[in-house]
């Protein structure tokens, strides 16, 4: 085993930010820092961990609030990585104002994911799946060897990914749980932005309708 998860369930919107990391190099990333990451940088330092990125799911304002809070200043060297075509909604607070909230905005990302991309920590290896519906740039990360997802909200534990809000599309987000979440292994975890882990199998079952 090569790759430590710690789930933080934080922030207003019940969001779970998960602190990846390969203990032998006590290196690691954060993916989506929700409200309160402060929390998550204070284990880093505690653990003695280096966070060498950012990797977001996509931009609503709930998963990108705590990039400020991880990076503390504007030159800091802590990459944050996106799909370009969520890098507009990023910009614009990831809709915190839809929703009557601020948030204190993070640095523009300057690494840009693509589909089928492959990012390494250590030894862990996660491919990078475009997987738009929810938003137009929402991507997952998986890990063959490890057998998990970490899928945003492109799908929950009995539910899926809201399609209202603008950029949504239920039939891309339909044909992208179908493509890339529903072909892996079934055991597959799945680790979601909210709520509880799931697995392919589970979802499969009681998305079946689809
Ligand atoms: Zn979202
Ligand atoms: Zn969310």
């Amino acid at each position: 085993m090569t790759l430590s998860v710690s789930v933080f369930s934080i922030g207003p919107m019940g969001n779970n930010s998960y602190l990846i990391y390969d203990p032998q190099i006590n290196q690691g990333v954060v993916i989506d820092p929700s409200f309160g990451s402060k929390l998550i940088m204070n284990e880093a330092v505690r653990m003695g961990l280096q966070i060498t990125a950012i990797w977001l799911t996509h931009a609503h304002f709930d998963h990108i609030a705590g990039v400020a809070e991880l990076v503390s200043s504007p030159d800091s060297s802590i990459p944050i990585n996106i799909h370009p075509k969520d890098l507009k909604l990023y910009q614009q607070n990831g809709g915190a104002d839809e929703f009557g909230l601020t948030i204190a905005p993070g640095p523009t990302p300057t690494s840009f994911f693509e589909h089928g991309q492959l990012l390494q920590i250590g030894a862990n290896t996660f491919e990078v799946r475009h997987t738009p519906g929810h938003t137009p740039g929402h991507v997952v990360f998986y890990s063959a060897s490890e057998r998990l997802v970490f899928c945003g909200d492109l799908i929950f534990q009995n539910g899926i990914g809201r399609t209202d809000l603008p950029g949504g599309s239920f039939a891309e987000l339909v044909n992208s749980i179908q493509t890339q979440i529903f072909t892996l292994p079934p055991e597959t975890r799945l680790l979601p932005g909210h709520g509880s882990d799931t697995t392919v199998e589970e979802e499969r079952e009681g998305l079946s309708a689809y």
